[in-house]
């Protein structure tokens, strides 16, 4: 083998030696039974056509790379932004491994998270038995203050009680009965991610406040509270709160696993860091109101803190851009008396300068964008705001509301004529998509780049290059830690997606003596 300790190759280059390439090509031609190559082509070439997206379109009983994922994922990091909260999901043990493992490769950190492994006879006579020893082990060997309890599949099919189970594991003596166990059903096989969230917070919030509003009074603290709903963008809780402190703003963000999933390597492990005390949830109701940051997909919510706290909860969509962030801090304004202070006014002539600086190499450019309903709204406005056309905006997880939305944000834009809303699509539809009618470059998770590759091996005239804006992004680094929402988020995208476009025309004009006459050192 090629491998010496004098020059260890990576598996990149490795397996490119002939060696390896021997090996591969015996062991397919030996056991793989692999179709011959022209036969792969004749399909591929196929699937890119018009005939096949129409099939394709026709699918119902099968998702094929879903963009999205399951409801207990969002309840594990709804639960992380508690302070010295410890996720515990009730079901299968692999579950859990998966998000843990989808969390770690996002944020580059390790995720606390337990599970109490319900095998095979959990799932015939009920997991009570696992809930009373994994209750009882993770907080003696966690040493948590809260444990947020959610479901996986399997618990919900064979129809697990968790307020009975809690209650009896209390009653038993596996838990003491003032340890804070707030829960929340979240069967994967309804909704996604973005529900498991706004689930866990609703159970949250109902243990900690439903039976304790006697002494509350909306306005009572002088404080707005924030709820970010799934949001995996840290630079986007820490532009919230200081975009609210420039503004002398007092506010609570409730759940803000910032500090958890950020900690610093200073030789001290963290199993937990910062988060939203459970004084503060406990406060929450006394505050003047409460803001959605992402309103779509916090349904369970609104209607608790609307029906509970008495919040009038202010009806707007995600800050993001420079229209939806305006109305949010005029909102802001409004509610607390506060001005919008002159650092943010300075930072939004910023965003403008900045828009106009980048317009001329956005315009009528075509999009395909991807990813939960909040972000591909705010992001399909923000789009048609610098000029660009959003052509295939798709969203897994949303609905026919928010389409009628969607589409009424690109009605309101000479840009927006082009584009089309997918609801309920998966990336495999958008694969069609981007052959059929090829956009200039598409916006979403690390998914979209099997499609770039399937684009570029039709040729490189087809090919679609993806621009890495949404959750989950596995192969590009510390991204998470940037800024989506505000005018701050704003500049964040601009920059990324302008300099895409201009490395793209780089790309394209640098060919030597034929198309370098536009290969230009000023863009
Ligand atoms: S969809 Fe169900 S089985 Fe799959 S990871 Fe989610 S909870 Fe587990």
């Amino acid at each position: 083998m090629s491998q010496t300790v004098d020059n260890i190759k990576p598996s990149y280059p490795l397996f490119r030696d002939d060696e390896y390439k021997d090996n591969l090509h015996t062991k397919r031609a030996n056991y793989e039974e692999m179709h011959p190559q022209e036969k792969i082509d004749e399909v591929f070439q196929w699937t890119t056509s018009k005939e096949y997206q129409e099939l394709n379109f026709q699918r119902e009983a099968l998702t094929v790379n879903p963009a999205k994922a399951c409801q207990p994922l969002g309840a594990v990091l709804c639960s992380l932004g508690f302070q010295k909260t410890l996720p515990y999901v009730h079901g299968s043990q692999g579950c859990v491994a998966y998000f843990r493992t989808y969390f770690n490769r996002h944020f580059k950190e390790p995720i606390a998270c337990v599970s109490d492994s319900m095998t095979e006879d959990a799932a015939v006579f009920g997991g009570q038995k696992n809930m009373f020893d994994g209750l009882e082990n993770a907080k003696a060997l966690y040493k948590p203050e809260m444990i947020a309890v959610s479901t996986t599949c399997m618990a919900e099919v064979i129809g697990d009680d968790l307020n009975a189970f809690i209650n009896n594991a209390k009653k038993a003596g596996h838990v003491p009965q003032e340890f804070p166990t707030p829960f929340a059903h979240t069967p994967s096989f309804v909704g996604s991610h973005t529900t498991g969230w706004d689930n866990m917070f609703e159970g949250i919030a109902r243990f900690f406040t439903l039976n304790a509003m006697e002494d509350k009074e909306v306005g009572k603290n002088g404080k707005i509270n924030i709820v970010p709903g799934f949001e995996t963008y840290l630079g986007n809780y820490r532009v919230m709160h200081r975009m609210l402190d420039e503004m002398g703003v007092a506010h609570t963000m409730l759940s803000d696993p910032t500090e958890v999933l950020d900690t610093p390597a200073d030789g001290q492990f963290r199993m937990y860091e910062g988060g939203t005390t459970q004084d503060e949830i406990k406060d929450a109701p006394n505050a003047i109101t409460t803001f959605l940051l992402q309103p779509w997909h916090l349904e369970k919510t609104k209607k608790f803190v609307d029906q509970t706290w008495k919040h009038e909860i202010p009806k707007l969509n995600i800050p993001m851009g420079l229209e939806w962030t305006d109305e949010f801090l005029m909102k802001v304004s409004e509610v607390t008396g506060k001005p919008i202070s002159s650092s943010l006014e300075k930072e939004r002539g910023r965003l403008v300068d900045m828009m106009t600086d980048s317009h001329a190499w956005l315009h009528g450019k075509k999009f395909a964008l991807w990813g939960d309903p909040d972000f591909v709204l705010g992001l399909t406005k923000f789009l048609l705001e610098v000029g660009a056309e959003p052509t295939h905006i798709l969203c897994h997880n949303a609905n026919k509301r928010w389409r009628k939305a969607a589409e009424k944000v690109l009605e309101e834009s000479p840009y927006g004529t082009n584009g089309k809303v997918y609801v309920g699509n998966d990336l495999w539809h958008m694969r069609s998509l981007v052959f059929t009618d090829k956009p200039d470059f598409m916006i979403g998770n690390s998914y979209g780049k099997f499609i770039q590759r399937d684009t570029l091996y039709k040729g490189k005239e087809f090919e679609v290059p993806l621009i890495r804006i949404g959750f989950p992004i596995f192969d590009r680094h510390h991204l998470h830690r940037m800024t989506t929402l505000g005018y701050e988020g704003a500049m964040y995208m601009l920059t990324t997606i302008v300099n895409a476009v201009l490395e793209r025309l780089d790309d394209d004009t640098r060919g030597m003596g034929t198309t370098d006459y536009n290969y230009d050192l000023v863009r």
